[in-house]
């Protein structure tokens, strides 16, 4: 058989992704590697096609117990004998594993990595016949990253006790320190990385601006019935909140983060793998440990800490290739906020984060396509604008706004320097209020001036010119408004402003609002009853959803409709157990469907 047949005949995939069939040549010839790919780009093939074309048993070290048997699963439903060992198991369990695997039954065992270094293992190891070690999450071994696990250092004996046996590095994080730390610990030669295009088009991208949260939400979720999605918040107070709110208005949503029982958090986790929640709302701490394919949005309730965080969460989204949607929201106050945690973080390190704050604001904050900056972030070479983010879809349509930013100004001037943006809004805007009147501020000259703009629009543009260094804004000061000598120029009429339309926002908010690709994900309603139907079959099994079929798998049988069985083995995601196991089912749902409509 050959590598692409055996990708049909189990995964029933026609083509590779980008390096897979590099990668799996590569270790067929015997020799190590180093895979560099984003979560979703498919580093599992690469080692499971080996593993079923090869005689032996292929290893794969993971240090995500709690996967093992989801991933186990994965590969039965599609006919490969997979088994696994870990602390979850019992002794008899285990000893079931060993037989099955001595007698030549088991063509993948999944292994934790204390597993691996527990007496005994060594030398039932060398009782197989090996085909390759996999090591998942390998950024693991270095200690330079967040995932340090000191199980991973001992993953280098592998190398001194088994020489012959060819090792699979693979990670989803692109850092060059612990790119170096994986090759040198683990003694794979430099010219043995492949590193895949960290893009991934198929997840949307989009910024709004953080006022009135909720509502936003609440209008894209309207368009997301029953889709599986993350909100990250900073706080675990936000988390509860959010989840309550949503629950509130009768969506299945749940709050998940480090504060909670490990028992309450593995159930939340285990109901969203399952599909039984719609919606987590999770501090940082969700995510790491989950394979879920079909999460179809992921919102951002405020801006993360750095790049490489929010590409980490965003990149939850879309596993299984169809199209995902997220948003982040954004507002100065999330800015203020990190200030404070940076303040609190060690002295040596201060800079360094307050760097990575500027370059994620500064994204937040851009008016180029989206996906350049992150590509060009992680030092790739975009290949052009995107199309698939909210400034690529509704470009920034610029006017003079001059005489707005004077108005501004010139209230922050006359005020002393000491005002918020709100009260600055206030002032335009010649409210009533007892605050401004004991200050004085209703009988400045511009108290009034922009009555004519909306609350909401002026908080835009004021943003825009903080943005564009017009102002100044002094976190330590009560988030205080401050003049500058850009602020002096405009006032003096020395310069030009220009700002972006309201009305262009407006539009942005709406067309973002509408899913990706709303035609394609299942508009007719054979989707949802194809999803239904895996529910059914995912639940007698007691497997999540997508190990049954991929939501791109379910997309593109509501698009094609097969007829019969070689149809539906054209369809990608089908493979040959796949087919001959629920075939029939879904054949009968597509034709029940079929003649509902007509
Ligand atoms: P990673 O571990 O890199 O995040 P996975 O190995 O879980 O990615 O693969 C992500 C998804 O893409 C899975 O649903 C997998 O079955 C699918 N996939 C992998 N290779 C291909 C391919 N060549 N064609 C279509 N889908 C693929
Ligand atoms: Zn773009």
């Amino acid at each position: 058989m050959t590598k692409e047949e055996a990708l049909k005949k189990y995964f029933g995939y026609d083509r590779f992704y980008p390096l897979q069939a590099e990668i799996i040549d590569h270790v067929r010839a015997g020799k190590s590697a180093l895979v560099l790919m984003p979560t979703g780009g498919g580093k599992s093939v690469c080692f499971q096609i080996p593993a079923v074309m090869a005689r032996g048993v292929t290893v794969v070290i993971s240090p995500l117990i709690a996967l093992m048997k989801d991933q186990v699963d994965g590969l039965q439903a599609n006919g490969i004998s997979a088994a696994f060992l870990n602390s979850t198991q019992t002794e008899e369990e285990s000893r079931d594993v060993y037989r099955r695997c001595l007698a030549g039954g088991v063509k993948l065992l999944y292994l934790s990595p204390e597993r691996l270094s527990a007496p005994g293992t060594p030398g039932f190891l060398r009782k197989l016949d090996l085909t390759l070690f996999a090591v998942d999450e390998a950024h693991c071994i270095s200690s330079w990253g967040h995932d340090f696990r000191p199980d991973y250092l001992k993953l280098s004996l592998l190398r001194e006790q088994f020489p012959s046996v060819p090792l699979l590095a693979l990670t989803a994080t692109a850092d060059r320190v612990i790119r170096r730390d994986i090759l040198r610990q683990l003694a794979i030669p430099e010219p043995h990385a492949f590193i895949a295009s960290f893009d991934r088009p198929n997840l949307s991208l989009a910024v709004y601006s953080g006022q009135k949260r909720l509502e936003q939400i609440l209008r894209f979720l309207a368009q997301r019935k029953q889709q599986p999605g993350i909100i990250y918040c900073l706080s675990r107070k936000t988390t509860e909140n959010v989840a309550a709110r949503l629950t509130a208005r009768g969506f299945r949503a749940a709050h998940y983060h480090a504060g909670m029982e490990n028992d309450e958090r593995s159930k939340v986790q285990e109901a969203f793998i399952r599909d039984k929640l719609q919606i987590i709302c999770a501090t940082i701490a969700f995510g790491l440990g989950i394979d879920k394919s079909n999460i179809r949005w992921i919102v951002h309730y405020s801006l993360p800490k750095n790049i490489e965080s929010y590409y980490q969460e965003i990149g939850r989204a879309g596993r299984d290739g169809a199209p995902a949607d997220t948003v982040l929201f954004y507002s100065y106050a999330d800015v203020k906020t990190h200030h404070d945690m940076i303040r609190d973080a060690a002295p040596e390190r201060q800079e360094l984060l307050l760097a990575k704050l500027d370059r994620m604001k500064r994204y937040a904050e851009a008016d180029i396509c989206r996906r350049r900056m992150l590509l060009s972030y992680f030092n790739e070479e975009p290949r052009g604008d995107c199309g698939n983010c909210d400034v690529c879809k509704n470009p920034p349509q610029k006017f003079d706004g001059t005489v707005i930013a004077q108005k501004a100004l010139s209230a922050v001037y006359r005020t002393g320097e000491n005002i918020t943006m709100s009260t600055l809004i206030q002032i335009l805007r010649g409210s009533h209020s007892a605050s401004l009147r004991e200050s004085g501020y209703d009988r400045i000259k511009t108290f009034g001036a922009g009555r004519d703009i909306p609350y909401g629009i002026w908080a835009e543009y004021i943003f825009q010119l903080l943005n564009m260094g017009c102002v100044d804004i002094a976190y330590d000061e009560g988030s205080a408004l401050k003049l500058n000598d850009l602020s002096r120029k405009i006032l003096k009429a020395e310069t030009t402003v220009m700002l972006t339309r309201p009305a262009e926002m407006e539009k942005k908010l709406d067309t973002i609002a509408a899913p990706a690709k709303a035609k394609t994900l299942g508009a007719d309603g054979l989707f949802e009853r194809l999803r239904a139907l895996r529910r059914e079959l995912a639940d007698k099994l007691n497997v999540p959803a997508y190990v049954v079929f991929s939501d791109r798998t379910l997309l593109e049988m509501a698009e094609a409709r097969p007829r019969d069985e070689a149809d539906l083995l054209s369809v990608s995601g089908v493979g040959e157990h796949k087919l001959a196991r629920y075939g029939k089912a879904f054949l009968d749902a597509i034709r029940r469907h079929g003649k509902e409509e007509s």
